[in-house]
């Protein structure tokens, strides 16, 4: 993420979609990840997630065992279980099909695409919202690495919607969700910069 901080962003987080959902929120002021006092911090995917698509979705079971979790519905293995709560055909292998669905502009693929990419943009717009500092996210992992352009085209539709008067600058999205490419981000520079102390984990 270090790459893609400019001196005037004040906070960064790197959102991952991948197998699980999770993110970090780095303070680039103070140098430091926060964590609370059991070392955790951004446990995201297990949060009820916000959700307009059917009962049959939002009643998904999550690899926790809880119900309609933000991972329960758009986390990489939850992809052919949203699939056929929706009624796509052939779930077990939209995985592969999904990019060349959305290429050819399939209405199932789309309508597939997006209903997995909501909660996590309402994950975004609640963090943008409770947190007026954060000025760069970094959307990485996998699953959305492998979608690429449509995930975050729908991802900045999605957070760009006006919905009240606190949605002032619909246009900021585009500029703060920056979609990572495959090796873009190497989880390896944060635990050099953490070992040579040039970022600190700050717990209360
Ligand atoms: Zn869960």
């Amino acid at each position: 993420m270090e790459r893609f901080a400019r001196p005037h962003h004040r906070r960064a987080v790197y959102l991952t979609v991948s197998s699980g959902i999770a993110l970090r929120t780095a303070d680039l002021a103070e140098r430091s990840v926060p964590v609370d006092a059991h070392g955790l911090q951004g446990e995201v995917g297990h949060l009820p997630a916000v959700s307009t698509a059917p009962e049959a979705v939002r009643s998904l079971t999550c690899p926790c065992g809880g119900t309609g979790h933000v991972s329960a519905l758009a986390a990489g293995p939850a992809l052919p279980h949203v699939a056929a709560a929706l009624g796509v055909e052939r779930p077990e292998e939209v995985r592969e099909a999904l990019s060349g669905l959305l290429r050819a502009g399939d209405p199932a693929a789309q309508r597939l695409l997006a209903t997995v990419v909501e909660p996590v943009a309402e994950l975004v717009r609640t963090l943008c919202c409770l947190d007026p500092r954060i000025d760069l996210i970094g959307i990485g992992g996998g699953y959305a690495e492998g979608l690429g352009e449509p995930y975050r085209a729908e991802l900045v539709r999605r957070v760009s919607e006006v919905r009240s008067y606190a949605d002032r600058d619909p246009d900021r999205a585009a500029g703060l969700l920056r979609l990572c490419r495959p090796g873009e981000v190497d989880p390896m520079a944060g635990a050099l910069a953490l070992s040579r102390g040039a970022l600190t984990v700050t717990k209360r």
